[in-house]
């Protein structure tokens, strides 16, 4: 198996930070303790949303409607996840992620082990058709465990990414999360918080 990107690891908030801070900001175990699922570290992410948060006047805002009663459903929350196991459900927060790999077939001889079609928990998502992977993107989830596992390297990882999420919730009228980008850089990642955030603000 190949080895996965290495990891900073750092502690999480204290719980007293988390009770005074206008944010809800979870990131899975592959920024803390790691993950062997991981594609994308979400910890670094993590730390510049909630700058950009602070520099955008999120925190400010926040607070200031609270009026010193800053309840929990007020709270700007956000998920982020190393892969598309989505561990902390970036699909009920207001802004999420969660990581993302394109696998594509390759020249290199497929010795037609099958490895690849057993370890898909996706049905049908790669196939082997005249000893060659075929992939229906309609079905993967872009995990990359196919990728992980293939001894030939006849699938390898097109591109890293992520998926960006928006605008979900739990509460009296509970909504999945709209899908805002797939495969996004991380640059892009903080364009569309900027947006999201702008509308959070006028109709929060
Ligand atoms: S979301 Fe993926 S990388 Fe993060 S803890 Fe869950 S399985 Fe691991
Ligand atoms: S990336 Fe994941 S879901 Fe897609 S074909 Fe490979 S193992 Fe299946
Ligand atoms: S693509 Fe790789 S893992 Fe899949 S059958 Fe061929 S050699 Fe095996």
């Amino acid at each position: 198996m190949k080895p996965k990107e290495s990891l900073k690891i750092a502690p999480p908030p204290t719980p007293e930070e988390k009770a005074v801070s206008p944010y809800d900001i979870v990131i899975c175990r592959a920024g803390t303790t790691g993950c062997p699922h991981v594609i994308i570290n979400p910890k670094p992410i993590a730390d510049k949303i909630e700058k950009l948060l602070d520099e955008l006047g999120l925190g400010e805002h926040i607070k200031a409607k609270a009026k010193g009663k800053l309840l929990y459903h007020m709270k700007f929350k956000v998920a982020l996840a190393g892969c598309p196991n989505a561990c902390p459900q970036p699909q009920i927060k207001t802004f999420g992620i969660s990581g993302q790999a394109r696998p594509v077939a390759t020249n290199s001889p497929c010795v037609e082990c099958m490895k690849c079609v057993e370890i898909c928990k996706e049905e049908g998502a790669v196939k082997i058709i005249d000893a060659k992977p075929v992939f229906d993107y309609t079905l993967c989830v872009l995990c990359d465990d196919c990728a992980e596992v293939c001894p030939t390297e006849s699938i390898v990882i097109e591109k890293k990414g992520v998926k960006v999420m928006a605008n979900g919730k739990l509460g009296r009228h509970p909504k999945l999360a709209d899908v805002i980008k797939e495969l996004a850089t991380e640059d892009e990642i903080y364009e569309v918080l900027k947006k999201v955030v702008e509308g959070h603000m006028i109709n929060p």
